[in-house]
């Protein structure tokens, strides 16, 4: 199926375009033609190659390359209750997301070929979202032994990370850095020092006390940042800090970049959207790793997006099930359903002022690509046809009953948001559509 899409507003920031109104060709698969009126030219007997095409109406529409996510925890193998590659992958088109990275944390972790190529086999099967797997930094993400990198790399792994915990022994981290750069392959740091957060169950500070839940400090995350800098820094690699969460994180990656050391950061929205005041109902949707923090945190992380510190927002979407969140706070599983939220709280941020629309899509679509060094990311003629079409003045509330996810534990239930994805296509061919006019 070929399509034309006409008169959308096209934000593509890998081409620094933001003009509107204009068409994109789609044809087997990929993006033949991106030019104003293109409907002119073929209505006035000019044929597409390959013959019938669909038109889709877009005035008013704003038409991205495919979202990419780069930290997505898909449970599959080993928790499908909390979800699966399809359903994951499902509840990413809804979002918006053609492509999703996903993590390690599965039962068996990812850390063997086996893992690695069932997950790629899964979501070919699928055939719904672009799936790349990023495989365990060490065996069994224990901490003690380098996994089998080279081996890794040839099944398909896009990246290494032990994430869901640290790495916390600093010489092994070190072999880390070294031996996937030198195979050039990216190496995403969950930061927190275990010993500083110690069992906390939410951010430590006023808010702590006042519900009497045992605190995780800052500085857990603060000092794991540091130390990963300065090893990339010492190893000449590059290192990629996954949901950053504090001010003081944000400045030291700020610090960093301009001393011209290879670091990129994420953050994910829940991080500039809520604060640790949420957790006053003991809402365990709301309990989180790294933890919901203070406004001040917000503030910093909303600037680290702003001046360009943090180079992509994430979802970190970390679905459970009911018997893992409808428990005694303490016992509750860390992590937010969030595939299906994350665009609109972004278009939050463009409504402030604090991005704008080409600089939200950057960080949430051409970015994470790079940082990944997987294809998409971009809408240049020629390449596959992954592409999004949001409507940003779309009003919508928060209805988990409704998430494609298996995962219905989302602190936003209810939220009034605007801006939702309408219609997803993979490769050429539309995976996910709400009403878009054809004719
Ligand atoms: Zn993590």
């Amino acid at each position: 199926m070929n399509y034309l899409l006409k008169g959308g507003r096209i934000v593509d920031p890998s081409q620094h375009l933001d003009s509107c109104p204009m068409d994109i060709l789609v044809e087997n698969g990929r993006i033949s033609r991106l030019e104003e009126n293109i409907h002119k030219t073929i209505t006035a007997g000019r044929r597409v190659k390959s013959g019938d095409f669909t038109l889709l109406d877009l005035k008013g529409r704003v038409i991205t390359p495919g979202l990419v996510d780069m930290h997505t925890h898909l449970r599959e193998p080993g928790f499908e209750y909390k979800e699966t590659i399809r359903t994951g992958s499902e509840a990413a088109l809804a979002g918006g997301f053609t492509s999703l990275a996903c993590m390690p944390n599965t039962r068996p972790v990812n850390d063997n070929r086996a893992v690695t190529e069932f997950i790629k086999r899964k979501a070919v099967e699928c055939g719904l979202v672009r799936v790349y797997p990023v495989a365990a930094a060490t065996r069994g993400s224990e901490g003690g032994h380098l996994a089998e990198f080279g081996d890794l790399k040839d099944a398909g792994a896009v990246a290494f990370s032990d994430d869901g915990k640290p790495v916390m022994n600093a010489g092994i981290m070190r072999r880390v850095l070294e031996y996937a750069g030198s195979i050039g392959m990216t190496v995403i740091s969950h930061c927190e020092d275990l010993n500083l957060s110690a069992g906390g169950m939410m951010n430590e500070g006023w808010a702590a006390t006042r519900f009497g839940l045992s605190g995780i400090p800052g500085i857990a995350e603060d000092v794991m940042v540091v130390r990963d800098i300065l090893l990339a820094e010492f190893c000449k690699m590059s290192v990629h800090i996954a949901h950053i969460s504090t001010r003081e994180a944000v400045a030291i990656v700020r610090d960093a970049k301009r001393r011209g050391i290879r670091v990129t950061a994420e953050t994910a929205p829940h991080y500039f959207s809520l604060t640790d005041e949420f957790l006053e109902g003991f809402d365990t949707n709301g309990k989180v790793n790294p933890p919901l923090r203070t406004a001040e945190d917000v503030r910093a992380v909303k600037e680290g997006l702003r001046d360009g510190t943090i180079d992509v927002i994430a979802s970190d979407h970390a679905p459970h099930g009911r018997t893992d969140k409808e428990v005694e706070f303490d016992y509750a599983s860390f992590g937010i359903s969030g595939l299906e939220t994350s665009l609109a709280l972004g278009l939050r941020l463009v409504e402030e002022g604090i991005l704008t629309l080409p600089q939200l899509i950057e960080k949430m679509s051409f970015t994470p690509a790079m940082i990944l060094q997987i294809p998409g990311g971009t809408l240049a003629v020629g390449k596959a046809a992954d592409l999004t079409v949001i409507d940003t003045d779309k009003a919508w509330r928060v209805d988990p009953s409704a998430f494609r996810s298996l995962g219905k534990n989302t602190p936003f239930a209810g939220w009034e948001l605007r801006g939702k994805a309408v219609l997803t296509m993979v490769d050429g061919a539309i995976k996910y559509r709400e009403v878009v006019v054809e004719s």
